[in-house]
């Protein structure tokens, strides 16, 4: 899974399909998911999406 910013979200669901090979699941972090401090896996920005395979 990766943690995605507004930025990123692109990048992050590229490499999930370059991974899976499938469309990748996009949701809004919620505090079930991750602390909402949690950073974007490519940048030092607060993360806004979780990309999941
Ligand atoms: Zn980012």
């Amino acid at each position: 899974m990766y943690y995605a910013c507004d930025e990123h979200i692109e990048v992050a669901i590229d490499m999930i399909v370059d991974e899976v090979e499938l469309a990748p699941v996009v949701e809004k972090i919620n505090e079930e998911k991750a602390p909402l401090s949690t950073t974007c896996s490519f940048c030092e920005s607060v993360a806004i999406y979780t990309v999941d395979s």
